[in-house]
């Protein structure tokens, strides 16, 4: 049987977690719980906490604390998560985030901190390289002869080079980012207490970095009983 696991992944912008927490999420067979999925369903849904976040984003505002820690408690209680364990992407955000989530998991303890690493050029030149749908929001990479107009495949709207995509952009998200999450872990507070691992990435390579992950997961669990 395969064994579950309670995992958070962290990485920057560009850093490939999606893609990550798609392939943990199968191998383990547990649910991958990304707070901005939740947030974008709850708002859609029309939910309380929906309707909270959508007024705050509106307004322009940032979706904070209570909210997500809304979401996410309310996610861990299913019996999916308590039952097997979670791949947790996108919290905790701040350090009271991480704190909240050490009493919510106190009887059942994250298992792994995994901090995806990739190199800041590999960011800048994927996001240069990202367009996406101004309707539906599919993402695309731009290879450079593409023909244009360029319709979506999906919804055959335009699709977009964003504001926000230009390098001189993303170096100002990288360095806000590496400002606020000083020591490469966000929740530096809530991490002290975890197993907590850095997985280099590399350009187009994600099964080796999945392999990376499994193996730093591997290796944790064979610590924690005791024969590491
Ligand atoms: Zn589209």
């Amino acid at each position: 049987m395969i064994p579950g696991a309670r995992l958070i992944l962290l990485g920057r912008q560009g850093a490939g977690k999606g893609t990550q927490c798609v392939r943990l999420s199968r191998h383990f067979v547990v649910p991958h719980i990304s707070t901005g999925d939740m947030l974008r369903a709850a708002v859609r849904e029309g939910t309380d906490l929906g309707r909270m976040a959508k007024k705050i984003m509106d307004d322009g505002g940032l979706v904070g604390d209570e909210i997500m820690i809304g979401l996410v408690r309310e996610r861990l209680s299913h019996h999916d998560a308590r039952g097997r364990g979670y791949i947790l992407d996108g919290f905790p955000r701040t350090v009271f985030q991480a704190q909240v989530l050490d009493e919510l998991t106190a009887e059942q303890p994250i298992d792994l901190v995994l901090d995806l690493d990739v190199p800041r050029e590999l960011v800048l030149a994927r996001l240069s390289a990202r367009r996406v749908c101004r309707d539906c929001g599919t993402n695309y990479v731009a290879v450079g002869y593409e023909k244009l107009p360029w319709i979506c495949e999906v919804c055959d709207s335009d699709v977009m080079h964003r504001d926000d995509d230009t390098p001189e952009a993303i170096e100002h998200r990288l360095d806000l980012r590496r400002g606020r999450h000083a020591g490469g872990c966000v929740p530096a507070a809530g991490c002290r207490r975890r197993h907590h691992t850095s997985v280099k990435t590399s350009p187009g390579l994600p099964n080796f970095v999945a392999a990376n992950t499994l193996d730093a997961v591997a290796a944790t669990t064979l610590v924690e009983a005791g024969l590491g």
